[in-house]
């Protein structure tokens, strides 16, 4: 491995840290601590009608409080910021814009109003190569009309133009070969009416700006996989695309579906590392450290939820984490989480 890894936690400032997102930036921080590489922190924040108040700020307090110190991120800054996306506006929409010239994205100006009475008219409905050419776009309608309607001011966003019956794969790090079947999905939108990213354009041009080397996340991201791929095909930036790992998802204590926030309420654990207050209700859902866990404790029961050395040793001292980590033993199955064995990691530590 070359010294030059680069890793990124990216959450959405939408709510509180739970479990998951914790486990996910133990990984990345496993990982490039153990390759001697970068840990970088860079904030999500596009999308703004889910933006929470003060979640940036307990993201940082937790990565803080867990000892994850970030080597470049919105406080520490480095080379390639700003790290939080609202921040990096122009520069997604050169990348969307260049998309469309060459032909990979096109202008949509379909009205809210439309799309629903499409959506009512035929069930199912996805606006891509089925349907594209019944919708008001600058493929479906005169260059002349394209040019008055842009000239005019009307909104629009940028779509991707997603091929028919184009299949893609990739090398996962933990499930090795997936194929997709591209074609299937929508023609995602990549630029929002108010100049805003969405995800989908934001995380490719992030990660290649920022020099990703290896992209870990949750598995929940998998389904999105097909898009970012052609994306990076489309910005012919192939040779760059980072290594991905989609990690297993944490379940509920009976494995029956992902744990959330209302199972810990439900059957009485934490399911946070903090004590998360949610701003709108100023309800306070408890987290580890205030029920006296000590982050080592914390990391070391974390690691244990997908991930064993291949032995019977079940207590680890940070400094062990990184050096016996291995993506080989991350395993493909979701991990049930089971409070009664985190409390033993606890009292044990
Ligand atoms: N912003 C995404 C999230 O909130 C990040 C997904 C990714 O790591 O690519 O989970």
């Amino acid at each position: 491995m070359t010294d030059n890894v680069r890793v990124r936690f990216a959450p959405s400032p939408t709510g509180g840290l739970h479990l998951g997102g914790v486990r996910t930036v133990l990984f990345n921080y496993l990982f490039a601590k153990k390759h001697g590489g970068k840990f970088i922190l860079r904030i999500e924040d596009t999308d703004q009608s889910r933006y929470v108040e003060g979640a940036e700020q307990y993201i940082a307090d937790c990565l803080d409080w867990c000892g994850f110190h970030a080597d470049e991120s919105p406080l520490a800054g480095g080379p390639y910021g700003p790290y939080r996306q609202s921040e990096r506006k122009p520069l997604y929409r050169q990348y969307a814009e260049r998309l469309v010239q060459e032909g990979y994205a096109y202008y949509a100006f379909d009205t809210s109003a439309e799309l629903e009475a499409k959506r009512k008219e035929i069930p199912n409905f996805q606006y891509g190569h089925a349907h594209r050419m019944e919708m008001k776009n600058s493929i479906s309608l005169p260059q002349e009309e394209v040019q008055q309607l842009l000239d005019s001011g009307a909104p629009y966003v940028i779509r991707i133009r997603i091929p028919e019956g184009e299949t893609i794969s990739f090398i996962d790090l933990i499930r090795g070969d997936v194929t997709f079947d591209a074609g299937l999905s929508d023609d995602k939108v990549l630029l929002k009416a108010d100049g805003m990213p969405t995800y989908h354009l934001a995380v490719v041009v992030d990660d290649y700006l920022m020099k990703i080397t290896h992209a870990f996340r949750g598995e929940e991201w998998l389904p999105s996989a097909p898009v970012h791929l052609l994306l990076w095909k489309y910005l012919g930036w192939e040779d760059d695309m980072p290594k991905w790992a989609h990690l297993p998802l944490i379940l509920k204590p009976d494995g029956n579906g992902k744990l959330s926030k209302r199972d810990g309420a439900r059957l009485g654990f934490p399911v946070y590392a903090m004590n998360w207050t949610d701003p709108a209700t100023a309800e306070i859902t408890p987290g580890f450290r205030e029920i006296g866990f000590m982050p080592e404790a914390f990391i070391n029961m974390l690691a244990m939820l997908g991930w064993n050395d291949g032995t019977e040793q079940e207590l680890f001292s940070l400094e062990e984490l990184i050096e016996k980590f291995s993506l080989e033993h991350v395993s493909k199955a979701g991990a049930k989480f089971n409070y009664e064995k985190a409390k033993w990691f606890s009292a044990e530590w």
